[in-house]
């Protein structure tokens, strides 16, 4: 075969990822996603979902789920403004508004079409957004694909954000941040954040992605956590994590929804998702609400184990399902994950570019069905390593 010099770069680039460590690979898994997984032959506990609440193969889940496909099918056979909206994509749209407590609700396919769809709509040329250093990829890919100057101010701190917008006087705009950061599991500082936006009337966008069915008494989130419910403008979300199915979703006023269901690129130029994956996401949102004990289990499990890696002398404080635990280099976050798997745990190494290079960590993610002897396991493998980089031993 001919050479073909202009594929060359590519080939030289993926090397490079593998000498630094950062190469990827898909893990394949043969079973439902739940606290115990299957791969290939062997079985392992699970502490890297998103499913903190452990309903992606809830048996009552699924009865319901399989009544909406006999009578709907699985294809939605158009986007949500052409053929592709039934009466179960308005039921779930209907429930996640009543839920957070809004006027209205529009799903999207992803949590990520959903960040991009909104802030390219709503942020216009000469607005300015104000996002956090620690934001979401598709946070920082909706401000990207807007026509608004983007402002980066430092993680969860309120005062550089003030000094920034200052820097940009009378200019209209949006402050936008995770409610609960996605690889440091810290919560935002909603208050703080919620006053400069009053002073200096800027429209306010939290992601939910990692608080909804997590923090806050009922598992509403970042509002319920702090006692604030309905003051953010726009809330949005995703249905893959403790909702346990698919999707994204925003909410709030009528007229900011209207307005994104009329210019929300990513919502009008995409098939709708199925009936089915809806239904799951009814079911799972239903489930929430009427067994708190779930939220609960979810909630003693997060305080057990950052009580237990504290007595080890760890250096955590996380009041969400997400536990950094930090090994710095590339190599030795690899190095751990390998030794855990051995050992039967499935935890995930992170690396950059999801974060800054030489902060490369363990994520734990904590699931409500977690036996406290799991816990305290991992904990153990844990404390060790620690131990060990620390030439404690
Ligand atoms: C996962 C996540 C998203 C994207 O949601 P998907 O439904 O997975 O596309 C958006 N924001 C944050 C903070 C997330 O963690």
């Amino acid at each position: 075969m001919e050479e073909r010099e202009y594929l060359k770069r590519y080939a030289i680039e993926l090397q490079a990822r593998k000498e630094a460590g950062l190469y990827r690979e898909i893990t394949v898994f043969c079973s439902a996603q739940e606290k115990q997984v299957r791969i290939e032959d062997k079985k392992y506990h699970m502490f890297a979902s998103n499913s903190y609440l452990d309903l992606c193969n809830d048996p009552k889940i699924k009865e319901y789920v399989s009544e909406i496909l006999q009578v709907y099918g699985y294809g939605s056979g158009g986007s949500r403004l052409t053929t592709g909206t039934t009466k179960i994509h308005q039921e779930l749209e209907n429930i996640i508004a009543e839920w957070k407590g809004r006027e209205a609700a529009l799903v999207y396919n992803t949590g990520y079409m959903a960040n991009v769809g909104i802030l390219s709509a709503l942020a216009k040329a000469g607005d300015v957004i104000y996002s956090d250093a620690l934001n979401h990829a598709s946070i920082i890919d909706g401000c990207r694909l807007s026509k608004a100057e983007t402002v980066v101010y430092a993680h969860n701190d309120m005062k550089d954000l003030e000094r920034k917008i200052k820097q940009h006087p009378k200019r209209s705009g949006i402050i936008v941040s995770d409610g609960v950061f996605s690889m440091d599991g810290d919560i935002v500082d909603l208050p703080g954040m919620l006053e400069l936006s009053r002073k200096y009337q800027l429209l306010t966008i939290l992601d939910e992605a990692h608080a909804t069915g997590v923090i806050g008494e009922t598992g509403k989130g970042t509002e319920e956590y702090y006692h604030r419910e309905g003051e953010v403008d726009l809330i949005m979300g995703t249905l893959s994590k403790a909702v346990g199915s698919e999707g994204g979703y925003v909410c709030g006023s009528k007229l900011l929804i209207e307005y994104l269901k009329n210019t929300s690129r990513s919502f009008i130029f995409s098939t709708a998702l199925s009936p089915i994956t809806m239904a799951a996401s009814i079911a799972g949102i239903r489930k929430i609400q009427k067994e708190p004990k779930r939220v609960r289990a979810l909630q003693e499990n997060i305080r057990y184990f950052r009580e237990l890696l504290q007595s080890y002398g760890m250096d955590v404080h996380t009041e969400t399902a997400i536990f950094p635990i930090m090994a710095y280099t590339e190599e030795k976050a690899v190095e751990w994950m390998k030794e855990l798997k051995e050992a039967g745990y499935y935890v995930p190494a992170i690396r950059y570019p999801t974060v800054e290079k030489k902060k490369a960590r363990l994520r734990i993610a904590l699931m409500a069905t977690h036996q406290k002897e799991e816990l305290y396991g991992l904990a153990q493998q844990l404390a060790t390593k620690c131990r060990e980089k620390e030439g404690k031993v």
